[in-house]
């Protein structure tokens, strides 16, 4: 890994910001940006964009919000705008770059300096703005289940929540105790209802005085069990696209599946040559025969599972993993 662009303070909106796509925010910015923006109310409320560099809703939402706000803030914020040079290149990362979702515990580069910038901010609550891989519904992520972080979860009209321990390392986790937090997933970038959203839950919660205490039976609400991996050493590919050497040919139309319940017996796709896919719980404990055998060369749940953020894209199934299992709160 290279060393990351040190992180860059400013203290009010520099004028025509709001005018520059996710694409250019790099041609002025030069680097992560911590942004200070003066509101009525003091204790700010920290938006996190871009940790993602081709997760642009939120940046376009935030800008939205904030044009409208252009005579006066509700309150004080502070706006991560994350890798402005993986969004210059359109990526999620660049090749010799941290995830900058992956550097909050423990923090490192550009993740201790935000958090060392914050450190003494009494904050009303942390929002990160993603949008979702694969063919998923929007939903808040919550790495805490504390009354503030439910809350924030339930101000999103996706009405479903998902907790997970792992990955430990995102944004979120590193407020957990300190202040309320939650990701969004917004959507895919594609979707032409993400900016939108993203817009709604910002106007929603720059309104509030203080979190709510209302009701939370709105919000269906899992937690992740496992995440599920093709071995290292396996080739893997998908039906339709896969040759006929692949260790794991899995099932491309598995994805339209995420967040419905499937029964036991349903099948993930092929295995060859003694491999199956692997599964581990969130203490990284190898949990593969609790939840899928191979059967006649056909990887089966052995029980009835919910799969969510099932993705077909290599890369992001390497650097994380092909989907994870849950179950309803
Ligand atoms: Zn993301």
């Amino acid at each position: 890994m290279t060393a990351a662009a040190a992180l860059r303070r400013i203290e009010g909106l520099p004028p025509g910001l709001l005018d520059v796509d996710a694409s250019t925010l790099n041609d002025w910015l030069g680097a992560p940006t911590l942004l200070r923006l003066k509101g009525r109310e003091r204790t700010p409320i920290l938006i996190s964009v871009l940790l993602h560099g081709n997760e642009t809703s939120g940046w376009d939402g935030l800008r939205q919000v904030l044009r409208h706000h252009a005579t006066g803030l509700p309150r004080d914020l502070l706006i991560l705008i994350g890798n402005v040079e993986a969004a210059a290149a359109g990526v999620r990362t660049l090749p010799d770059q941290a995830d900058f979702n992956r550097i909050w515990r423990p923090a490192s580069g550009i993740g201790a300096e935000v958090l060392a910038g914050v450190a003494d901010e009494p904050l009303l609550a942390v929002v990160d703005l993603h949008n979702n891989t694969g063919q998923n519904p929007p939903y808040a992520v919550l790495t805490d289940l504390s009354p503030g972080s439910l809350r924030l979860a339930c101000l999103y009209d996706s009405g479903v929540g998902v907790f997970i321990e792992e990955p430990d390392t995102v944004l979120t986790r590193a407020f957990a105790g300190r202040a309320p937090s939650v990701a969004l997933e917004l959507g895919p970038v594609a979707d032409a209802q993400a900016i939108p959203r993203a817009a709604r839950y910002l106007n929603r919660l720059f309104a509030l005085g203080e979190l709510p205490t209302g009701r939370m039976d709105d919000l269906r609400l899992f937690r992740t069990l496992a995440r599920v991996h093709p071995p290292a050493e396996a080739t893997f590919g998908f039906s339709g696209i896969g040759d006929g050497s692949l260790d794991l040919v899995l099932d491309a139309g598995m994805e339209a599946s995420n967040f419905h319940a499937l029964p036991a017996g349903v099948e993930f796709g092929a295995a060859r040559n003694g491999f199956n896919l692997r599964v581990l719980d969130n203490q990284h404990q190898d949990v593969t025969d609790r939840f899928l055998e191979v059967r006649d060369g056909r990887i089966l749940a052995t029980e009835p599972l919910i799969p969510a953020m099932y993705t077909t894209d290599e890369k992001v199934i390497r650097q994380d993993c092909l989907c994870y299992l849950m179950a309803p709160i």
